[in-house]
């Protein structure tokens, strides 16, 4: 179900070098978002079979952590479960949460995975777009109604809460894992030359007919493009933005990503891009580090191998970790120039 039309085209495809063998590109709605697969150098029919089975593997992904819409999965009967009733989770459920715990921890709580009722008061991934913030009262009550330390593992794939109304919400992290089992299924039928971007989170795979892939990062407030990369590896890049969902309300932005230290918007940050080895780590953390903004948020980059990141903060200054200062060309503002 796409939620949403604004923000969609977080990153996009700079126009290349020549080309040889055309390149494959079909789109689906998945995960609320567009989700766009591009692939290289293979003819189309095997293209196109594989862009169907990834799609497939992808909506499956989905259906197993969304908390929209009247799929049953065991997400939804966990959130509705009442406190000391004991749940078991799909093993993808049970693998996921227990990550996210330890992607909570590293980013020193800024990501959540048991905001699930502030984000739905909240209102962001509803299908009417909210326009008047939460009071403080109302946020108060919902993050009562969070936190990891009111969540356990009793024994394998089972799970309690001992506070009412605890909510788990994947949308932070599912996307992250649907774009790499997307990829791993590609990988399996051959393909070794492709992206898959989900609303601007992209993993990409290999070359474009021998020349890097070419990826522009968009600007949270102009038209064009903050800067590019070139890519030829294995990798991700997500980026999460102030400007993807959001209502202005008395001069004031108020978006999706929550600080739950507040119950508010995160304000540290208009965008934070990662690069990273899989989409889901990359998912994450651009997440966490936009909520904890570049000067906390530098030091737990540099001590991750593989992961880079990119911050536009809340007065548009650009600070980037040290592995991508020399890779990534930044774009000047053309009112700059
Ligand atoms: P997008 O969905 O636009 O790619 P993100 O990956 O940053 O953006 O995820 C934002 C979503 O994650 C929100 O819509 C909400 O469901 C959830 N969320 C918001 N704040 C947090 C948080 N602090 N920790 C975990 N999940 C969050
Ligand atoms: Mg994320």
């Amino acid at each position: 179900m796409l939620r949403y039309t604004w923000g969609l085209v977080v990153l996009f495809l700079l126009p290349s070098c020549q080309q040889s063998l055309e390149d494959i590109k079909e789109t689906r709605l998945i995960l609320g978002t567009v989700v766009t697969f591009t692939v290289a150098g293979v003819p189309e029919e095997v293209a196109l079979d594989a862009i169907t089975q990834a799609a497939a593997v992808m909506q499956g992904v989905e259906n197993t952590f969304t908390t929209h819409g009247d799929i049953p999965n065991t997400v939804k009967i966990f959130n509705q479960a009442k406190a000391g009733e004991p749940v078991h989770l799909l093993g993808a459920v049970d693998n996921l949460l227990q990550q996210s715990i330890s992607y909570w921890k590293q980013t020193q709580g800024a990501f959540d995975p048991t905001l699930g009722d502030l984000n739905k008061r909240w209102g962001f991934s509803g299908d009417k777009a909210p326009a008047v913030p939460l009071t403080k009262i109302e946020v108060q009550q919902s993050l009562a109604r969070s936190g990891v330390a009111a969540i356990h593992r009793i024994s394998p794939q089972t799970w309690v809460k001992d506070k009412v109304g605890i909510k788990l919400d994947f949308g932070a992290i599912a996307k992250g894992l649907a774009i790499d089992k997307g990829v791993e299924k590609m990988q399996q039928l051959g393909i070794q030359h492709a992206i898959i971007n989900a609303g601007g989170d992209m993993r990409i795979l290999g070359n474009h007919n021998s020349q890097p892939w070419r990826i522009a990062i968009r600007h949270p407030r102009r038209e064009d493009a903050l800067g590019w990369l070139d890519i030829s590896a294995d990798t991700s890049i997500v980026t999460s933005g102030d400007y993807e969902r959001f209502f202005m309300y008395q001069g004031k932005r108020y978006h999706h990503i929550i600080n739950p230290k507040t119950g508010f918007p995160a304000e540290q940050s208009m965008s934070v891009t990662v690069q990273a080895p899989t989409a889901m780590q990359a998912d994450v953390l651009s997440t966490g580090l936009f909520i904890l903004g570049f000067e906390k948020g530098l030091p737990l980059v540099e001590s991750m191998p593989d992961v880079e990141a990119i911050w536009v903060d809340s007065h548009k200054l650009v600070h980037m970790s040290s592995g991508i200062k020399s890779k990534f060309h930044l774009l000047k503002d053309k009112k700059d120039e």
